[in-house]
């Protein structure tokens, strides 16, 4: 499935979520929106602070086919206030959340093709410097990891919330604008520059490739 009929679908969603919802429903109409062995979702409750326009926490996970019963699928959670019993969003958390949803899809639709490519070598793990967060750097530092987390800022940069211009002063982006760049600058940066250059490569590379797309998909019409 190509990822623009993707953000077409959550976007088209996200227009009813804004307001007082019930999480079964919402959750109801994702599956609904999907084939259950591309993506599928589910729910769960958290009892950590959040930020009024952030209160949905979103984890994917790509899986292979284990087998006829559970094929190969995108399995996406949303994580909800445990207090509330419906979720209330706001315009701009629905928006949040559309975004966060998106950014999952496109993360693990890479790992998806980066199995297909070699299904049954391993990466080599990347050795963190003294001064990481040890758990942190090797997730992050993960040639894999690398490469999809700068796959999924394509989410961010097609609804504008920055652009490869803006990217130049990628040591200025905040987790709201892009929590991927925001993560590799903060965790590489000083700690490591070559795997914070070759992310912000990948990032580039990759918004590029969907600037270019969205340019001929504009002159055809
Ligand atoms: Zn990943």
């Amino acid at each position: 499935m190509k990822l623009e009929r993707i953000e077409k679908k959550v976007y088209a969603l996200a227009e009813n979520w804004i307001g007082k919802k019930h999480i079964p429903s919402l959750i109801r109409q994702l599956n609904k929106a999907f084939k259950p062995y591309i993506v599928c979702f589910s729910s769960e409750r958290f009892e950590e602070e959040y930020f009024k326009d952030h209160n949905v926490i979103v984890s994917a996970h790509y899986c292979n086919r284990i087998s006829d019963i559970v094929p190969e699928h995108i399995y996406v959670q949303l994580n909800f206030p445990k207090k509330q019993r419906k979720v209330t969003l706001t315009k701009e958390g629905a928006q949040n959340l559309a975004i966060k949803i998106i950014r999952a899809i496109h993360h693990e639709y890479r790992h998806k093709h980066q199995q297909r490519q070699r299904p049954f070598l391993l990466q080599k793990e990347y050795k963190p410097k003294p001064k990481q967060n040890k758990m942190k750097a090797m997730y992050y530092g993960n040639p894999d990891e690398i490469d999809a987390h700068a796959h999924e800022t394509q989410a961010e940069a097609t609804c504008g919330r920055f652009n490869i211009n803006k990217l130049r002063s990628a040591h200025k982006i905040g987790w709201k604008e892009c929590e991927a760049v925001f993560m590799y600058r903060l965790h590489f940066r000083k700690q490591d520059p070559k795997v914070w250059k070759r992310f912000l490569k990948k990032v580039y590379k990759s918004n590029e490739e969907i600037q270019t797309i969205s340019k001929r998909a504009r002159n055809s019409k």
